[in-house]
């Protein structure tokens, strides 16, 4: 039996490559997005990969939409929690919604996916469960304290649940990107973008593939003594 693969925020950008990955390396792929339709009804047209509407910030629309997915596909055996917002802004301007916002969806949404699928993996002894961090959790970035506090809290949560998932065959991984060439960074003003280019050593953006083929390596059957791990892909911009 296939195995089956829920990848938040899985119909574009980043998420869609690792989708593909993942259905390329034999999986089940569900593909979950937040409310742009039209992005996701070509996507599953162009891959027919199935996509499933909720918001990850919701905990009880994540508890549903999980249990959507395992009566159509089956049981959840690997979850992708790539999911994410930026709402930036120094601390001067930045509200207490755009704060909220961006913990509730990139820090609890992986909480809230993590609590839907782990009893399952739990029961069956094995998973696989990958957070999409990122450099700016690892190092900080001018105008995203609500960002990186998000992105530097998946570091923990991901540590902390290998230590649960270990003796259950669960393992719990984090990849935290550089910067990658998607509708995230396109958001990216041109010259500051221009700046940050120029501090990547290898020289240029990364594509969304290179992220994916690390994520689908953490997911597969190879990687089961590797949890508690962060895999750093990011042109050489962060080394320590
Ligand atoms: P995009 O903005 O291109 O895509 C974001 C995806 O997440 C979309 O599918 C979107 O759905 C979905 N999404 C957003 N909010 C929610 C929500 N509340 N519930 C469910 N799905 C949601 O992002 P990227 O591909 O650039 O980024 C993917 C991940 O990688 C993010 O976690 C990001 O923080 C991280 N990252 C990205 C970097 C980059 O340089 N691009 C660098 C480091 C980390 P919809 O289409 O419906 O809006």
């Amino acid at each position: 039996m296939a195995r089956v693969a829920i990848v938040t925020g899985g119909t574009r950008g980043i998420g869609e490559a690792i989708s593909l990955a993942l259905r390329d390396q034999g999986m089940t792929v569900a593909a979950n997005y937040a409310g742009n339709d039209e992005k996701a009804r070509a996507f599953t047209e162009r891959t027919g990969i199935r996509a499933y509407k909720w918001d990850v910030g919701d905990h009880q629309a994540c508890q549903d939409g999980v249990a959507q997915v395992a009566a159509d596909l089956g049981p959840v055996d690997v979850l992708v929690n790539n999911a994410g917002i930026t709402r930036d802004g120094t601390i001067l301007k930045m509200t207490l919604d755009m704060w909220e916002e961006v913990i509730r969806i990139n820090l609890g949404g992986c909480f809230n996916m993590a609590k839907a699928v782990f009893p399952g993996m739990r029961d069956r002894k094995w998973g696989r469960i990958v957070n999409i961090g990122s450099i700016n959790g690892q190092g900080g970035q001018y105008g995203q304290v609500n960002y990186a506090a998000a992105k530097s809290g998946i570091h923990g949560f991901t540590k902390a649940l290998a230590q649960e998932g270990a003796r259950f065959g669960v393992t719990v991984n984090a990849l935290a990107p550089g910067y990658i060439d998607t509708d995230m960074v396109a958001a990216v003003p041109a010259d500051v973008l221009e700046k940050i280019v120029a501090k990547i050593p290898v020289g240029r953006l990364g594509q969304a593939h290179e992220i994916a083929r690390g994520v689908a390596f953490l997911c597969s059957e190879d990687a089961g003594f590797v949890t508690g791990s962060t895999l750093s892909i990011n042109g050489g911009q962060h080394m320590y």
